[in-house]
């Protein structure tokens, strides 16, 4: 670290030194917590508008480190998938939908299952693989597991081609693909494209300025309809009022989620809300 620079450098490498600390501190406690498999599942649960009835949840992680404390996924993930642990937490996640899948199963409850995941973990030539063999292993059913893909990147052609290949391959399974984050990121047309997918999910982002701009209304309206030309699924996420699930279900979304229906809850709450 500097000594003699001006202040602005002493205090931008001192920031710096710390983000890596934490950073290495964070990959340290992970690989422990993955290892004792310290982690957490909270379920949100997403309503069908046709049936007004919740017919999937998606588990989202979440982790509180004794040392580090609460580490939020936006901070996880990017770290996570910078130090490959990305891997080691999908197949944790996958285990634990699987486990869930069939308590709820067993309980005479039908519920899908979505899980995270980033287009690029299918890069892995594994991937698919491993996958098929924790169905196999905790005997879940394929339909009921979902996997939402996101991609902030560019892919090319090559892996694109290798990648579309592993999906298809969990597809013919039965395992369906969601489009999350859609209207995002660089590849939403792109991967709409290519990829077997049969469900767009609009990012909250869109839905949150909904009821304050026209522009957002017009635009959501379009993504909803392109996703039914393409005879896609299409779900709203971030609905965190009465108003905005009206306009998403007039433009014919076909399920919602956000705090207006649940925020994420540890799996037992979701069976009471089913009861309800
Ligand atoms: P995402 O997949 O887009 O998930 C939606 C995020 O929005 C979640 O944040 C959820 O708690 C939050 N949310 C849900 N409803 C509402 C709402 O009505 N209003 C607002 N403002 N927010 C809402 P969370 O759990 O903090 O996760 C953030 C992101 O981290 C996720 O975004 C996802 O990209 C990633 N993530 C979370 N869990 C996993 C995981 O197990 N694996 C992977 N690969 N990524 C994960
Ligand atoms: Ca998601
Ligand atoms: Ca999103
Ligand atoms: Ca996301």
């Amino acid at each position: 670290v500097r000594e003699a620079g001006g202040d602005k450098i002493v205090s931008l490498s001192k920031a710096t030194h710390k983000a890596l600390n934490r950073k290495a501190l964070i990959e340290k406690r992970l690989l422990q917590a993955l290892d004792q498999k310290n982690l957490k599942v909270l379920y949100q649960p997403q309503i069908d508008v046709y049936s007004r009835k919740i017919t999937a949840v998606e588990a989202l992680v979440r982790w509180e480190d004794e040392v580090i404390g609460v580490v939020s996924p936006d901070e996880l993930i990017p770290i996570a998938e910078e130090t490959g642990l990305i891997n080691n937490i999908g197949s944790f996640m996958l285990e634990k939908a699987c486990e869930q899948v069939l308590t709820w199963k067993k309980a005479g409850l039908d519920l899908k299952v979505s899980i995270n995941s980033s287009v690029r973990e299918f890069r892995d030539k594994n991937m698919a693989q491993s996958i098929l063999e924790t169905l196999a292993k905790t005997g879940c059913p394929a339909s009921l597991i979902q996997i939402e893909i996101t991609e902030k990147f560019a892919l090319e052609a090559e892996a694109a081609t290798f990648i579309t290949k592993q999906m298809r391959k969990l597809e013919n399974e039965g395992i369906s693909f969601i489009l999350d984050d859609f209207g995002t990121g660089y590849g939403s047309f792109r991967y709409m494209q290519i990829l077997p997918i049969d469900t767009l999910k609009i990012d909250k982002t869109f839905t949150s300025s909904l009821l304050k701009s026209e522009k957002t209304q017009k635009l959501m309206n379009g993504m909803v309809q392109l996703g039914k030309s393409m005879e896609l699924k299409v779900v709203a996420e971030g609905v965190e009022t009465a108003e905005q699930a009206d306009l998403l279900i007039s433009y014919g979304c076909d399920a919602i989620q956000g705090y207006y229906i649940s925020k994420p809850i540890p799996a037992e709450e979701i069976e009471v809300l089913l009861v309800k």
